[in-house]
């Protein structure tokens, strides 16, 4: 058997059943955004890590350098940002062939350094070594968080609602016109998901102040798609989810896009991932003052889907409470 047959996720299982001895001070191991072990008194340490491989996660013919740069950064701060902690320390492995030119080097450094001086983190030191057929990048980054405050993805309770702090599908939407050029769309759009694509933007402020509000039972960040991503905390959390299909919050571009490559753009936000955002849950009393977290945050928050009894799975269904199907629900409307 080979990886492929395993899957990524179960991959993850198979080596989870390596690291099954518990670790002294270790709060929480795989399974999550990020591990959490125990800090200086009234702290707990997170850390996480990311490898971004060339061809696989970017093409330097398509990104600037610096722009790999601060997307590697930005994928591991958003990891952190899930945990609601606060990024702190970055080490940096890269690997790459003799022939990689100085200015890549010095292009990739500013976009990490860019992006970690936005959220008040610092790289600290990395290793390097010659890779002869491509450039890998891999990030170790620490944070921290408040002792009992981190969020995990495993204590979403029957009942609980589903929410996402913004718009799903652009960075799909974007790769789905990197990938088919000759689809058409004002350049204003392009640009828009382009962006959204390349350049994610971590939430570290909002996990900060939903950490500190007391009240989110489960959270990650959106890198999978909406319905993988749901999908998780019902795994951790050992609980079925339903998932409203068009409740996801779409983009005006997403959806023009959608238009254009004449596909549903909710398919982008399901199944797309890359896009960032946080997905939390919490008991519906609390919805009014999760509400106003999120608006003293200065975010938006959609409520996507709930939480149930069941088989960890996520049950996506249409407006009429039917199966969701991408290809005959209302898309062509727009
Ligand atoms: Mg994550």
């Amino acid at each position: 058997m080979d990886i492929s047959q395993l899957g990524e996720f179960g991959l993850i299982h198979r080596i989870a059943e390596h690291l099954k001895t518990p670790a002294a001070g270790l709060v929480k191991g795989i399974g999550d955004d990020a591990a959490v072990f125990e800090g200086p008194p009234g702290w707990e340490i997170v850390i996480t890590c990311d490898a971004q491989v060339e061809g696989v996660h970017f093409l330097p013919e398509s990104m600037a350098p610096e722009q790999i740069g601060r997307k590697a950064a930005a994928i591991n701060i958003s990891d952190i940002a899930a945990m609601g902690a606060q990024p702190t320390f970055m080490l940096v492995s890269l690997g790459m062939p003799k022939t990689t030119p100085v200015s890549f080097v010095d292009g990739l450094y500013q976009g990490f350094k860019q992006e970690c001086d936005r959220f008040g983190a610092s790289i600290i030191g990395g290793n390097m070594a010659h890779c002869p057929e491509r450039i890998f990048i891999d990030i170790t980054l620490l944070g921290q968080v408040e002792k009992g405050r981190a969020l995990y993805r495993s204590n979403a309770k029957p009942g609980d609602l589903a929410a996402v702090s913004g718009p799903l599908g652009d960075s799909a939407a974007g790769l789905s016109l990197l990938l088919a050029p000759e689809v058409r769309v004002d350049e204003k759009v392009r640009a828009s998901v382009l962006k959204a694509h390349f350049t994610p933007n971590p939430r570290v402020d909002l996990g900060r102040a939903l950490s500190a509000s007391g009240l989110i039972t489960a959270a990650l960040d959106v890198s999978d798609g909406a319905a993988q991503d749901l999908g998780h905390i019902c795994e951790e959390s050992k609980l079925g989810a339903v998932l409203w299909a068009e409740k996801v919050p779409l983009s005006q571009a997403c959806k023009e896009v959608g238009k254009a490559a004449g596909k549903n753009p909710w398919e982008f936000a399901m199944f797309g991932g890359e896009d960032y955002e946080l997905l939390f849950t919490f008991s519906e009393e609390n919805q009014p003052a999760v509400q106003k977290v999120l608006t003293k945050a200065g975010f938006s928050m959609t409520i996507i889907g709930r939480m149930e009894e069941g088989d960890p799975k996520v049950r996506i269904l249409a407006a009429d409470g039917s199966a969701w199907n991408p290809k005959s629900t209302g898309w062509t409307h727009f």
